[in-house]
C-alpha cells in the first residue's frame, strides 16, 4: 500500500528501528535495552516465548484484539517509570481485528456496537485498503493491510508524550513487527528502506 511509505513521518522513522527478536533478547540479556515493552494482539499465543525466560528482566507485555496502543492502559506509565528504552508493536497476519473491519463478509457475525468498534479502529487501513484493492479481502490485501495496521499503531505510539519524549531525548525505539501466521515468520519493518524483512540474527 502507499501508504507504507507516508504514515510515520520523517520525524517518526527516526525512531523506528528494525531489529530482530533475537537482537532484541540479546540487547536485554546483556542490559543494552533497560527494558522493553511489546504491545501484541490478545490472538497470538506464545508471544513472551520469543523473549528470554528471566522474570527478573524488565519486560512488559500488553495484549488486546489486534496490538492496538490506544487500548494499552498504563503503558506510558511504565514507560516512564521503568525508563523503557525499546518498545515493540507486534501484529499477525489474519488478525481478528483487521479482518472484522475489513472484510464486509463478516459484518453480520458480530453485534452492531461491537461490530462499530472493531471498524472504528480499523479504519484508516480500511481506507487505504479500498484505495488500492477496492472492496475485496484476500491474502494479498490482509497481508497489506496487517503492516499498514501495524505502522499506524506504531505512529500512534509515537503521539504519547512519554514515548515521543523519550525517542526525541534518544532514549527509546520503536520496533515494528508483524508475525505471518502461515510460517511463523516475524518480519520486521526497516525504516530505510520502508518494507518488512525478515530478520534471522
Ligand atoms: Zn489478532
Amino acid at each position: 500500500m502507499k501508504t507504507l511509505n507516508s504514515i510515520l513521518t520523517l520525524d517518526q522513522l527516526r525512531y523506528v528501528e528494525d531489529v530482530s527478536p533475537a537482537e532484541m533478547s540479546r540487547r536485554l540479556i546483556a542490559g543494552i535495552s533497560n527494558g522493553l515493552v511489546v504491545v501484541a494482539c490478545s490472538e497470538m499465543d506464545g508471544v513472551d516465548s520469543k523473549f528470554p525466560d528471566d522474570p527478573e528482566l524488565p519486560f512488559y507485555i500488553w495484549q488486546n484484539l489486534g496490538a492496538c496502543v490506544s487500548d494499552s492502559i498504563g503503558l506510558e506509565t511504565v514507560v516512564e517509570d521503568k525508563g523503557i528504552t525499546d518498545v515493540v508493536v507486534f501484529g499477525h497476519t489474519h488478525c481478528g481485528l483487521i479482518e472484522a473491519g475489513l472484510d464486509t463478509r463478516n459484518r453480520n457475525q458480530f453485534p452492531e456496537s461491537l461490530y462499530s468498534q472493531l471498524c472504528s479502529r480499523t479504519e484508516a487501513t480500511r481506507h487505504a485498503a479500498l484505495e488500492r484493492f477496492g472492496e475485496k479481502f484476500d491474502r494479498e490485501v490482509d497481508i497489506s493491510a496487517t503492516k499498514d495496521f501495524v505502522i499506524r499503531q506504531s505512529a500512534c505510539l509515537l503521539t504519547m508524550d512519554t514515548v515521543l519524549r523519550r525517542a526525541e531525548s534518544g532514549l527509546l525505539r520503536v520496533h515494528t513487527w508483524i508475525l505471518n501466521s502461515e510460517n511463523s515468520e516475524v518480519e520486521t519493518f526497516n525504516p530505510a528502506k520502508r518494507v518488512f524483512e525478515t530478520i534471522w540474527s
